[in-house]
């Protein structure tokens, strides 16, 4: 959940028009639909959530808005290492060898975190949060962070390693192994947004469209029965808009927050097994999968795995995703998994 303001851009002009609504994934408005389509919006995790939905119970407003700000409350509350007194920062302060509770929530996501964290064989690394602190983000990091040297990295990469977090399902606890802090930035705003959205179909509705920051995620469908509509850019070969129903899109990529000193440019997707930031080679990774909280950590994971292993982890795990890689002559270029070309279905 990266809950700073967003670095500088590295925007290009075709990205403007839809830039205020996150990463790479924007919500088409339709001319057609009826008057009954609402929307709301506000600010979280650093970064903006917007709904719109279909309400023909004409639930009141602000039900439907104070259902989603409290399950948005309830991840941030746990899960955000940018608030001292969440769950996950006080992890990180607890004593070594002691085994920590974790609230329902914050343990769904650890096994979703530590499972990608073993498919990828450490690309995911939900204890990566010294490095990525090193490398100029998340709290309390210099905003003109250089580029860092080899002992300062040893440093950092030793209080790092998923390897060492005892985590125990049934019960829900997890044991702190001494100085290991946890950051759930990759997977939480995914999370969050299937969280809102099971609070708002409890509330009654069944037809919305939930953006956290380029997360999305549909139910439903728009009014008057048609899917809902995402649009993905990929710089270059212009957007590609796909129909989404009961199903999420999220995106990993460095448009947002980016660093660079000298002629060296870098992102906060960082390499845990270099201890260095991923590959400048995929500008953006978009991921479709029925949950936002899986679309959100594989978009980190292919993200990290780069322009080769990246595409070769998706045909293997049958993830649809859609590849924004920039070749050696920096051109750009798009290129979906066999799954991304079976499920996403273009906007009609
Ligand atoms: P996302 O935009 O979902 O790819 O998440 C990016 C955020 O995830 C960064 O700001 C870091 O806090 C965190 N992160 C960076 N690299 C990794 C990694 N290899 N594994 C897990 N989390 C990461
Ligand atoms: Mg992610």
């Amino acid at each position: 959940m990266p809950t700073s303001p967003r670095g500088p851009s590295a925007a290009t002009p075709s990205f403007a028009a839809w830039a205020a609504g996150g990463y790479a994934n924007d919500p088409l408005p339709r001319r057609a639909d009826p008057a009954r389509l609402q929307n709301l919006g506000g600010p979280t995790m650093g970064t903006r959530w917007s709904l719109r939905f279909d309400n023909p119970h004409l639930l009141p407003l602000d039900a439907v808005r104070g259902a989603l700000e409290a399950a948005l409350q309830r991840v941030v509350a746990q899960m955000s290492h940018w608030e001292p007194d969440s769950d996950i920062s006080r992890f990180g302060r607890a004593a070594a060898g002691s085994r920590f509770p974790l609230p329902a929530e914050f343990a769904q996501v650890m096994a979703c975190a530590l499972h990608w964290a073993k498919a990828s064989a450490g690309a995911f690394d939900p204890s990566i949060g010294p490095l990525v602190g090193l490398w100029g983000f998340g709290p309390g990091a210099a905003a003109d962070a250089p580029w860092i040297g080899d002992g300062a990295l040893a440093a950092a990469r030793a209080t790092v390693g998923w390897e060492r977090l005892r985590f125990d399902p049934a019960a829900r606890t997890i044991e702190q192994p001494g100085g290991l802090s946890l950051d759930l930035s990759a997977i939480a705003k995914g999370f969050a947004v299937d969280h809102a959205s099971e609070a708002l179909i409890a509330l009654g509705l069944s037809d919305f469209l939930l953006e956290i920051g380029g997360e999305l995620r549909a139910v439903g469908h728009r009014p008057g029965g048609m899917p809902w509509q995402v649009q993905v850019d990929v710089e270059g070969t212009g957007p590609h808009r796909i129909a989404l129903s009961d199903r999420s899109i999220a995106t990993s990529g460095d448009r947002w927050h980016r660093r660079s000193e000298a002629h060296k440019h870098w992102s906060h997707t960082i390499d845990p097994r270099s201890g260095r930031p991923a590959s400048a080679q995929v500008a953006a990774v978009s991921v479709l999968h029925r949950s936002c909280t899986e679309a959100d950590a594989l978009a980190t994971v292919l993200a990290v795995l780069g322009p080769d292993d990246g595409p070769a982890f998706a045909e293997r795990h049958q993830v649809a995703a859609l590849f924004h890689l920039r070749g050696a002559d920096d051109r750009p270029n798009a290129r979906p998994s066999t799954a991304w070309l079976a499920t996403a279905d273009p906007a009609r």
